[in-house]
């Protein structure tokens, strides 16, 4: 070897360990692994109608190592670029934040779990859920049964995942165990102010949930409540008979009327004044879940918010789609708590929700095996209450929103850029640059009928409400992280969501 050759062999070394450098970098997380259908980590996704904070721009977003790092606004940027995902006239868009999921893992998988709950929130453009600390069995009340359902979800979840603790009596005046659990990285606290159901998660009233806000304070993180008050003079229990048919709907509709919710709320605001700027509990939030009371209760809520309480209040698809009137005898599928109301009603949540008086929606996906939901007996006064919906809420949202003129910014502000605040997702929630690359590619205008044949990933398809329905909005794909977790029917081999904690 001459000393020409002795000169260059250390740089084409060099030059040779570089390559090999970006050849795994570009596929280490991606093709080798599973955890992505398109292997690289340096890309575009192109489309003419990218929903941005700035607007519906066409153009590209390019990712790299997970992150959006670039928008590229230029309507010629073909040629330009390696690796373009082209997706034409498909709308790309943040992927949905579903802050209400109850995926029963550990100790109820067979309701739902997280592999099939996050294969079915993939497949429907969610890219991350924070999932509820009760239907779970131990209910995530500390920080032992915390560390058992991070166990549970690790490498099981095809989106990322976060948690919600549950405050209960046991834990709300004790600061210690909260701060605990606070601190082992839940986004917030849940809590019942009527029987949750589940028999290791009892409810709580508003001393409880004073002593809650004021250590949620100190972390600025949330408490979300079911609220509805249990009252014996006005309803019909559904111990009792219910006063008539228990496979009428009608029946079970007037054992929780919206008395209720209305006396729920007016009872949280005694302690949400607590959470106004220089209030004991300034830097808590209250998050009233599941709203379908749109009259006296949402009129309280309103009420709160224009006196500068720190509250937000949420509905969830299925008040927005059915109506008491049209849910047959014994359907037990449609069985919820609160209860689907009537049209009247319904009209109002949509009104409300168009005027921004309800911030967000979510899906309540709460699902169980079919036995529980009595679907031979078709008794709604004992069947399981809970609506099975995460993979279809988008489409659902978007179907049944056509008559009110929803647009697709709207459809992202309920569903990813608000929930990401309640959840303090930062990263998260928009096609930002420096932002977590959680996308869905789905088309509006495609309708589809959703029976046997749609692929449907939830483990207990049956229990759907949704079923036999016609939706517009096909989802096509959906990118967790820069990562192509869903397209067309099939997801990427290998689970590679992240279990998200707060810090
Ligand atoms: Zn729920």
């Amino acid at each position: 070897m001459d000393l020409l050759h002795w000169k260059l062999f250390p740089l084409l070394a060099l030059l040779a360990s570089f390559l090999f450098f970006f050849y795994i970098q570009d596929s280490s997380k991606s093709s080798q692994s599973g955890c992505s259908l398109f292997p690289h980590s340096h890309y575009w996704i192109a489309s003419k109608r990218i929903v941005t904070p700035q607007g519906i721009i066409s153009g590209a977003v390019e990712i790299k190592g997970g992150s959006i790092v670039s928008i590229v606004k230029n309507k010629d940027w073909s040629g330009k670029f390696k690796q373009v995902v082209d997706y034409g006239n498909a709308v790309v868009m943040p992927g949905l934040i579903d802050v209400h999921a109850h995926l029963d893992d550990p100790g109820r998988a067979e309701w739902e779990g997280f592999p099939s709950g996050t294969k079915a929130a993939a497949a429907g453009g969610i890219t991350t859920l924070i999932d509820m600390p009760l239907n779970n069995f131990p209910s995530t009340v500390s920080t032992e049964t915390l560390k058992l359902k991070i166990e549970a979800a690790e490498k099981s979840i095809y989106v990322d995942v976060g948690f919600w603790g549950g405050l209960v009596p046991e834990n709300a005046f004790n600061a210690t165990a909260l701060e605990a659990l606070l601190d082992a990285g839940v986004h917030g606290l849940k809590s019942f102010m009527c029987p949750s159901g589940i028999n290791d998660f009892p409810m709580t009233d508003a001393r409880h949930i004073k002593a809650g806000l004021s250590v949620l304070a100190k972390y600025k993180r949330p408490l979300l409540v079911h609220s509805e008050i249990q009252s014996l003079v006005e309803s019909h229990l559904e111990t009792k008979d219910g006063g008539g048919d228990p496979r009428s709907y009608s029946t079970y509709l007037k054992t929780r009327p919206p008395s209720w919710e209305e006396a729920a709320v007016r009872e949280l605001l005694t302690v949400t004044k607590d959470t106004r700027s220089g209030g004991p509990a300034e830097g808590a939030h209250l998050h009233v879940v599941h709203l379908s009371d749109a009259s006296s209760s949402l009129d309280l809520i309103k009420e709160a918010k224009r006196r500068g309480d720190s509250i937000t209040v949420e509905t969830c698809p299925h008040y927005l789609a059915f109506s008491a009137e049209e849910i047959p005898d014994g359907d037990t599928r449609f069985k919820c708590a609160p209860p689907i109301r009537d049209a009247a009603n319904k009209e109002k949540l949509w009104n409300a929700l168009m005027e921004g008086d309800i911030d967000m929606l979510s899906s309540d996906h709460s699902p169980t095996v079919p036995e529980l939901k009595l679907l031979n007996d078709g008794n709604f006064l004992k069947a399981w209450g809970g609506i099975s919906s995460i993979q279809f809420v988008l489409p659902v949202t978007w179907s049944y929103g056509q008559k009110y003129g929803i647009t697709l910014e709207q459809l992202v502000s309920w569903w990813s850029e608000r929930p990401a605040k309640l959840a303090g997702q930062h990263s998260k929630g928009a096609i930002a640059i420096g932002n977590h690359a959680d996308v869905v590619v789905w088309e509006p205008e495609v309708e589809f009928d959703l029976n046997e044949d749609h692929p449907m990933f939830v483990k207990n398809p049956s229990i759907s409400a949704y079923i036999g329905k016609r939706l517009s909005g096909k989802v096509l794909a959906t990118f967790v992280r820069g990562n192509l977790v869903y397209k067309e029917g099939n997801h990427a081999f290998a689970a590679c969501g992240f279990t998200i904690l707060a810090t």
